[in-house]
């Protein structure tokens, strides 16, 4: 079995990376693509870990862009080592501005009166504490009933707590990691709020060169239509189950949700760069 999506606790899954190696290798998965929200601290963790469990691991990313005004995941997969660093280095600037973003945040919040810290956002959210932690908080702490009345009144970009943080667009987060020498593939499709098929253009444009077509959330039906839209576009194809561990319970490395079946050739494919029409 092979899973390309998932998320150790330096985003925001519950394994460690060697929780999450152990667990691969007990699901009997033996291409694992670690794939952390804006961060490659897990993989870094896992690789000596996979190296002595005989784990083949894949250098993955989901980044969080940002297009037409709406957020949009974008997974990149590196099955080199070549032109990483000046990537890294991008990526370690995107978490130092969400952090500066969030002590900006809690000086805001404090000043409207809450008595609310980072490290108990942190606590939270680690690697990736966002406005969502800050939202559960003011829940939590009775200031407001519910999370979407801390979005309204608090923290979405028209409430009075809400703090500017530069996102990157999708179209740069692509050229980040093609410049790197990644694969960029489109996350989930099923999740983006807008119509998929009418956006292909505009995402194949930018230099998209594949397509999450198999992942927990897709029916078979959702699947056809990504692979559909790859041959089309004459993307590569990615899938994985994008497992949290404990965090989402119902989703398993591998199985999904127990239908999901990620064809075993499809790494393969990746390496060669091949499309699934020069099958
Ligand atoms: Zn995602
Ligand atoms: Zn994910």
């Amino acid at each position: 079995m092979i899973d390309l999506h998932s998320h150790t606790n330096e985003s925001d899954g519950t394994c460690s990376p060697a929780q999450l190696v152990a667990e691969a290798v007990r699901a009997g998965v033996h291409v694992l693509g670690i794939t952390d929200h804006d961060t490659l601290r897990g993989f870094d963790q896992a690789v000596p870990v996979a190296r002595e469990a005989g784990l083949d691991l894949i250098c993955g990313i989901e980044l969080s862009t940002k297009l037409h005004g709406q957020s949009v995941h974008l997974l990149g997969y590196f099955l080199g080592d070549d032109g990483l660093t000046e990537f890294r280095n991008w990526v370690i600037e995107m978490q130092a501005s969400r952090r500066d973003r969030n002590i900006r945040l809690v000086a805001r919040l404090q000043e409207l009166g809450f008595d609310i810290t980072l490290e108990e956002a942190e606590a939270r959210g680690r690697g990736m504490t966002g406005r969502p932690h800050f939202a559960q908080l003011l829940v939590e702490k009775g200031y407001v009933s519910s999370l979407r009345e801390a979005f309204d009144e608090y923290l979405d970009e028209s409430a009075k707590g809400y703090v500017y943080r530069r996102e990157p667009q999708f179209s740069e987060g692509v050229e980040r990691l093609r410049k790197a020498g990644g694969i960029a593939s489109l996350a989930h499709p099923v999740r983006v709020k807008r119509d998929v098929p009418s956006l292909m253009p505009e995402l194949a444009e930018a230099g998209m060169n594949a397509i999450e077509a198999y992942h927990s959330d897709h029916t078979d039906r959702d699947t056809e239509l990504y692979l559909g839209l790859a041959e089309r576009y004459g993307l590569m194809v990615t899938g994985g189950s994008d497992f949290h561990g404990t965090a989402k319970p119902g989703v398993m490395l591998g199985k999904g949700g127990g239908n999901l079946q990620i064809p075993e050739d499809l790494v393969d494919r990746l390496r060669n760069g091949s499309t699934p029409r020069a099958r």
